[in-house]
């Protein structure tokens, strides 16, 4: 695997670099799940430097491009339920929107995953819905009227017409890419005045992650940069958009996965699950807000 020196990926220049963490990978320690969405933390994550100018964390060297489309090709995939309750999450978004978004004809979910999200946006009255997925084992799960939807491949802002779309979402992806922003400006040329781009990420400045330190579930192998509100803004109003809002996303999942995330050893994580089910706890949902961002904008009619 080879390593690439690169500047930051919100500002797409150079600017003063400040040391944020040092590498802590190991290629033969990371799993078929290493590259799959809502796995097991290996809490592995390469050398990570925070931008000056937009607060930004990001991995530099990063991989190529082509190294990690290979690893997101043969990903496996274990996240069923929890696809359904994230995407959940998403869809009140969404509908608190409907509003001010006029159209629902036209929406495309980049880094799709089983498309869990795109019977959402069926369900509230989406037409021409699409979903772009990398990995080929989300699809392989999708249901039979979602399958069809799903394109096996990496967005690259030629899937359809420009300005042609009044939705483009993009959920716990824009950490995962190399060029998050010229991922957004391409997002962004697909939309119809008055389109919205919606994104979510992690919040490494969230009490959560600041608590756990480089423990915590976020500092992972997968992400190639970190978001704060003040990145997150930056990389939306870079990308053009107007009317730009961040907020804290609030996710409901059962207790055994929020188990999971837990920064515990495997053996403590063992037992505390077989306490949870013999409580018979462990499929009880709960909501909690973990530092999750959600953020929109608008392009300028
Ligand atoms: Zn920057």
């Amino acid at each position: 695997m080879e390593l690439i020196p690169h500047d930051c990926p919100v500002c797409e220049r150079v600017t003063p670099l400040q040391e944020w963490a040092q590498a802590n990978w190991d290629l033969a320690g990371l799993g078929t799940l290493a590259f799959s969405s809502r796995k097991s933390p290996e809490c592995m994550h390469f050398h990570l430097v925070r931008c000056g100018v937009c607060d930004v964390v990001f991995a530099n060297p990063a991989p190529s491009v082509d190294w990690l489309m290979a690893q997101y090709r043969q990903a496996a995939f274990a996240a069923g339920q929890e696809s359904i309750m994230a995407a959940r999450s998403y869809a009140k978004v969404v509908a608190a929107l409907l509003p001010d978004l006029g159209s629902r004809d036209g929406a495309l979910d980049i880094g799709a995953g089983d498309g869990a999200f795109l019977q959402e946006l069926l369900d509230l009255g989406f037409s021409n819905v699409a979903g772009m997925e990398p990995s080929q084992a989300p699809i392989d799960q999708a249901s039979a009227t979602i399958r069809p939807l799903l394109h096996n491949q990496m967005f690259t802002g030629e899937e359809v017409a420009p300005a042609s779309l009044s939705l483009v979402t993009c959920f716990q992806t824009l950490e995962h890419v190399t060029r998050p922003l010229e991922l957004c400006r391409k997002a962004f040329n697909l939309l119809r005045p008055g389109g919205v781009l919606l994104v979510a990420v992690h919040n490494y400045r969230a009490w959560p992650a600041r608590l756990m330190g480089r423990r915590s579930p976020i500092y992972d192998i997968q992400h190639l940069q970190l978001f704060s509100p003040l990145s997150l803004g930056r990389l939306l109003e870079n990308t053009g958009l107007t009317r730009v809002t961040i907020r804290p996303l609030c996710n409901r999942y059962p207790l055994s996965y929020w188990l999971r995330l837990l920064p515990l050893g495997i053996t403590a994580k063992r037992r505390l699950l077989s306490l949870l089910t013999h409580v018979g706890l462990e499929n009880r949902n709960l909501s909690l807000c973990p530092g999750n961002l959600v953020a929109y904008g608008f392009k300028s009619k």
